[in-house]
């Protein structure tokens, strides 16, 4: 399955994105991490998308695109991939198009989860991550069984410097104006299914997994 995870900051793309790479089988491609990566290890493309991270604001087309143009090559997508996180505008999403028409395999589906965003400020700030493992926590509404460390792995939990209220404010503003034109782009191509992401992970991976069916 070739697939578009859309939806605000905070929204569930990660952890349903996991939940979907394990089920299939295929690989969870989120440029987030690919660039917090380049960032933690210094390179000089992490020094540049450093800036535009720490203020809340995209990462350049040139960048991301090249990072996916590279991702994509890899043998792990040969039976599909899910996309966390890009495209985050236009420019991409067409960029995107152009580069599975080449190899003749088009986008199957994009799915948006849909969450109210008085939900997403609280759910921002509250995030933590397992730095070793990735899993993800939330301080308020799923705490981890010991403060501060993984009930997976026992790693430390981490806050995202990103996950600030000032800079989520800008993420989200940034979502509504750039991002959220995806959700008729895709409309446009018949592609697009809908969940709303509140309530039990669970649960809105059951709604997911009935969204997608059929979908191959
Ligand atoms: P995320 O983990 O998806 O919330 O991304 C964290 C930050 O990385 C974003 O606020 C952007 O600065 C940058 N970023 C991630 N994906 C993209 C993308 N597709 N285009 C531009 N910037 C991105």
């Amino acid at each position: 399955m070739r697939i578009v995870l859309l939806g605000a900051p905070g929204s569930g793309k990660g952890t349903q994105g996991k939940k979907l790479a394990e089920q299939y089988g295929i690989p969870q491609i989120s440029t987030g991490d690919l660039l917090r990566a380049a960032v933690a290890a210094e390179t000089p493309l992490g020094k540049r998308a450093r800036v535009a991270m720490d203020a809340g604001q995209l990462v350049s087309d040139d960048v991301v695109v090249g990072l996916i143009r590279e991702r994509l090559n890899e043998a792990d997508t040969a039976n599909g991939f899910i996309l966390d996180g890009f495209p985050r505008n236009i420019v991409q999403a067409e960029a995107l198009d152009v580069m599975l028409n080449e190899i003749g395999k088009p986008l199957q589906a994009a799915l948006h989860i849909d969450v109210d965003f008085d939900i997403l400020m609280k759910r921002l700030t509250g995030r933590r991550t397992c730095e070793s493992c990735g899993q993800m926590y939330n301080i308020d509404t799923s705490p981890p069984k010991a403060e501060g460390r993984c009930d997976k792995c026992g790693g430390r939990l981490v806050q995202r410097a990103d996950d600030n209220e000032e800079t989520i404010s800008k993420r989200l503003k940034v979502y509504e104006s750039q991002t959220m034109p995806l959700i008729a782009y895709y409309r446009d191509q018949g592609k697009l299914h809908t969940v709303k992401g509140v309530g039990d992970i669970d649960d809105i991976y059951t709604s997911i997994a009935a969204e997608l069916e059929g979908v191959q």
